[in-house]
């Protein structure tokens, strides 16, 4: 962009120090604006040899102080040493939330060359100046407990009292600092500034040339009229008249007030084109947080062709939304310049840190146990799942299968898994802790090949902050806590960002609001211009009163709001296409839009009439993709997974399941890929058929090859509310009173189903019960041409015989569509709308192959409709027969083909309806 601030400021500095520039220094707010600035200069003809000196403020006040800068945790870790001298109690747990805020004050303090002493010293005295100004405070919580509730000073001894403390230790860790050669930031700001007043620094240079500063700190401020005094400054404000000459725009608040203090040679470059130039603003509101990078997906597409990629800029207020940005671009964006860096803690490989913590956290030391969604967490977990760890599976399928919510180290023990031993373990202390996450990145290493991933580079970022632990709890004289060390392991994660690519400078640039200081763009997209965001809110948490914060000149929320108006204004000026996606879901966590879009709505078109503003809605559903139809062909993974299933046998809910869809069949049955929710704590309906199989099987327990009478079954059924109680105990033992306390309706229905069953019995009998929940007694050799030996299997829930006439009882928890079993309708149909009796029919089969001869009659209990009693499902009540398994034997053969079939590949489900209710619908996008 010809007329930039920087392309600008170039063009005034060449004019002024041409032939001297390779003694002069360039200090930016930050790092980002410096290569722009380099290629101005080279494209104005500065030769390489000419070009100065550059740097950021930080790294300007870090190259004239005598002490380094130390990082925040270590300076922590010394302050916590000073702070026992006078609690010597105190926890560094405890010390670490309240520990930082100190830290924080003592940087603002030097940074704004206050007079610590006096804003220290006289803290009796503040409660004089501001009667109410513990209200103001922020103190953090440990600190204030335990409140004495019989001493009614007790708040305000105390807050005096560690007012006392503040101030010595701010002195202590001054010193401390000093004796080893370190400093804080803020430290380091007031060395350079009181020495380069006093003389006591001689700046080298010619001359220093501060670029697009905005709000200064005092030490800053010092710095800078220092050399201007000398003769050796020049200060350029990035800003435009629009709020610079009228008072009331708070955007200007820092440059009017600067550039009037600070006197001398001050060259002024404002603009004047938020009230003249032709713009274009779009401002768009979508719901929900991530619906925001959708809309810009598509507001993309529309804006960009490949002239204005280098001058388009995407700004994320809130950088949380860098990952589904990501998502969200466009094909066609092409190279991104990406300046944030990737979150470590958005990482794959921090998901199963954050599940190793979560295991710990809710480990149950009492029992040895494991909570299961913990569990079921690291299990799941693609990089885990990668391992093929037999030990893994069989351990999920377990869980899920006995519905258990703790897990015994006992139980996981029992799985012969090198991979269990290594993530089931209770960790107790920091050397185990440290020694653990070192064996899990190595042993989750070797299933991430591909160098140049993301995950690769996540890995060396985590070994980076487990040695730097390491060498942390070496230096300490006291141990850190296991609590003490996941707190920082998180802290420093949080931190942690991976750097994306190198510099595409014809890219589009993809950035958050403070590396947008003194760059300009044609085209700027601006994510979540929302209040509580764009501007943050009053969030200043200090320890030091508000009032007292004010009178010292120290910043207080006040400033913060205008600070961010001058970044989004700026940011305004000179692009010629803005648009502002803002969150218009308010109330589900989101803020309602910005102040700064009100504002402009209102005022720039009165004082620019050639902006044009449109304000338009997204509503959902909002979709970046229309789902495609998934087909994929059946390949020798397929057979394989079928081949190992029928080792173990073929159940008829593993046959449905591929009728009702063949993908979900494919995801769930063959891939075993994990559904949403796998164990549940509290009794779901569709749940609720584990408990009464069990509570039936209970309440006939003792009675196998007995003639049930009418009197065995009342006295059965008069005990229900005990067998109850026994089941609970049985199946949910740790959870029987959690269950009672939030699902006792559910219970209660369970028992009213089976006193309805026992009722039906009753009506059925006298009958002899000759087996229950009869389990895998059923593996059946079963021949189909052309294939390996088939196994089936099934659970029958119940046999009995009346009148030489054995039956096959199914409860059903599910709706039954259709009651006699029609072995002359096609298979598809017979599976749609047959599919219960298909099941039912299919137990017969296989007790039919062991009993030969046997006349059968097989029949639905349809727990939804209990109370009309049990259904047959043989035509005209006529027992099945030998043709009549023939006939059957023929369909499943056409029926296991279809599945085996290589040339039929797997496909979805044509009904929608089931979609719904389906654990697979978000890759499906149904
Ligand atoms: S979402 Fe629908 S089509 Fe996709 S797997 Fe599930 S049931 Fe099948």
């Amino acid at each position: 962009m010809e007329d930039s601030f920087l392309n600008l400021v170039a063009k005034d500095v060449l004019g002024r120090l041409t032939g001297r520039l390779k003694n002069c220094v360039v200090i930016f707010p930050n790092k980002r604006p410096i290569a722009y600035f380099l290629d101005a200069l080279v494209q104005y003809g500065v030769p390489a040899e000419e070009v100065p000196t550059f740097y950021s403020i930080e790294d300007f006040i870090n190259e004239l102080a005598t002490t380094k800068q130390v990082e925040n945790i270590d300076l922590l870790f010394i302050l916590y040493k000073l702070y026992l001298k006078h609690y010597p109690e105190s926890d560094f747990d405890e010390f670490f939330g309240w520990g930082n805020l100190m830290l924080s004050d003592f940087d603002d303090i030097d940074r704004y060359l206050v007079d610590a002493d006096k804003l220290l010293k006289n803290v009796s005295a503040v409660k004089d100046l501001e009667k109410n100004f513990m209200a103001d405070v922020f103190m953090p919580e440990e600190f204030l407990m335990p409140l004495n509730p019989d001493d009614e000073h007790y708040l305000e001894n105390r807050f005096r009292e560690t007012w006392q403390i503040y101030a010595k230790t701010y002195h202590d860790l001054k010193a401390e600092l000093k004796k080893q050669n370190l400093a804080y930031a803020g430290m380091n700001y007031r060395e350079v500034a009181e020495k380069l007043a006093s003389g006591a620094i001689k700046p080298g240079a010619d001359t220093y040339i501060f670029i697009g500063f905005n709000a200064l700190s005092k030490a800053e401020e010092t710095i800078i009229q220092t050399l201007i005094n000398q003769n050796k400054a020049l200060i350029y404000w990035d800003a435009d008249r629009y709020y610079i000459d009228n008072e009331r725009e708070d955007s200007g608040h820092f440059i009017r007030k600067h550039a009037s203090q600070l006197s001398g040679y001050n060259p002024q470059l404002f603009t004047d084109q938020l009230a003249k130039a032709r713009k274009n603003i779009e401002i768009i509101g979508v719901p929900l947080h991530v619906g925001q990078a959708k809309a810009l997906g598509i507001e993309l597409k529309k804006h960009l062709n490949q002239a204005n990629y280098g001058s388009t800029a995407i700004v994320l207020a809130d950088e949380n939304l860098l990952v589904p940005v990501l998502y969200a671009l466009p094909e066609e964006t092409g190279m991104l310049n990406i300046t944030s860096g990737y979150p470590l803690q958005m990482s794959s490989l921090y998901g199963i840190f954050q599940a190793c913590i979560h295991l710990q956290d809710n480990y149950q030391p009492g029992h040895h146990s494991f909570y299961h969604k913990d569990v079921l967490a690291i299990l799941s977990h693609p990089i885990v799942r990668q391992t093929n760890d037999n030990g893994a599976k069989l351990l999920t399928e377990a869980i899920q299968l006995n519905q258990l919510i703790y897990i015994s180290e006992t139980f996981i023990n029992g799985f012969d898994s090198a991979l269990l031993n290594l993530f089931f373990k209770e960790i107790s202390s920091t050397a185990q802790i440290d020694r653990w996450f070192r064996e899990i990145l190595a042993e989750m290493a070797n299933q991430v090949t591909d160098l140049e991933s993301m995950e690769n580079k996540a890995f060396k970022n985590f070994d980076g902050i487990i040695n730097q632990l390491a060498a942390l709890s070496k230096s300490q004289d006291f141990e850190l806590s296991k609590k003490t060390y996941l707190r920082l392991f998180k802290e420093k994660v949080y931190l942690s960002k991976i750097p994306l690519s190198e510099d595409h400078p014809d890219g589009i640039q993809l950035m958050g609001m403070l590396e947008t200081r003194c760059i300009d763009f044609d085209t700027v997209f601006i994510l979540s211009v929302n209040e509580g965001i764009l501007p943050a809110g009053n969030k200043h948490h200090s320890y030091i009163p508000f009032d007292l914060r004010k009178s010292f000149g120290l910043p207080t929320f006040d400033e913060q709001d205008n600070l961010y108006a001058y970044y989004f204004y700026r940011l305004l000026q000179r692009s010629s296409q803005i648009n502002l996606i803002y969150n218009s879901e308010t109330g589900s966590g989101g803020e309602e839009k910005s102040r700064y879009i009100r504002q402009i709505e209102y005022f720039l078109p009165k004082a620019n009439p050639n902006v044009m503003i449109t304000h338009r809605f997204y509503s959902l559903p909002l979709k970046t993709q229309t789902a495609g139809k998934i087909i994929i062909k059946k390949e020798e993974a397929y057979f394989n997974a079928l081949k190992a299933k029928n080792k173990t046998g073929i159940s008829p809910s593993f046959i449905s399941a591929y009728y009702i869809c063949p993908l979900q069949f494919l995801f769930n049955k063959v891939m075993n890929l994990p559904e949403k929710e796998e164990v549940v704590e509290d009794l779901e309906a569709r749940h609720f058929g584990l408990l009464f199989h069990a509570l039936m099987e209970r309440s006939y327990e003792g009675l196998k090859g007995e003639m049930l009478t009418k009197e065995i079954i009342e006295q059965r059924k008069a005990r229900l509310v005990l067998d109850m109680d026994w089941v609970l105990d049985k199946i949910h033992k740790t959870q029987k009173e959690n269950i009672l306390q939030k699902n006792s309706l559910l219970v209660e229905t369970v028992k009213v189903l089976a006193e309805k069953t026992l009722e039906a019995d009753i009506l059925h009998a006298p009958f002899k019960l000759i087996d229950m929940e009869v389990r895998a007694d059923y593996r059946m050799p079963f021949h189909l041409p052309g294939f390996e030996q088939i196994y089936l299997k099934g659970i029958i829930d119940r046999i009995d015989e009346k009148d030489g006439i054995t039956r096959i009882v199914d409860y059903k928890t599910g709706a039954v569509k259709s009651r006699d079993f029609n072995f002359r309708l096609p298979e598809t149909e017979l599976m749609k709308d047959n599919k219960e009796a298909f099941q039912t029919i299919f137990y017969g089969y296989l007790y039919h192959h062991a009993n030969p001869g046997v006349k059968l009659q097989a029949a639905i209990m349809p727990l939804k409709e209990v109370v009309k009693g049990y259904i047959k499902i043989n035509e005209n009540d006529r027992p099945f027969g030998s043709n009549d398994f023939m006939v059957f034997e023929d369909k499943l053969k056409s029926i296991l083909l279809t599945i085996l079939a290589p040339e039929k590949p797997v496909i979805q489900a044509e009904d929608q309806n089931i979609c719904a209710y389906c654990s697979y619908n978000n890759i499906c996008m149904r």
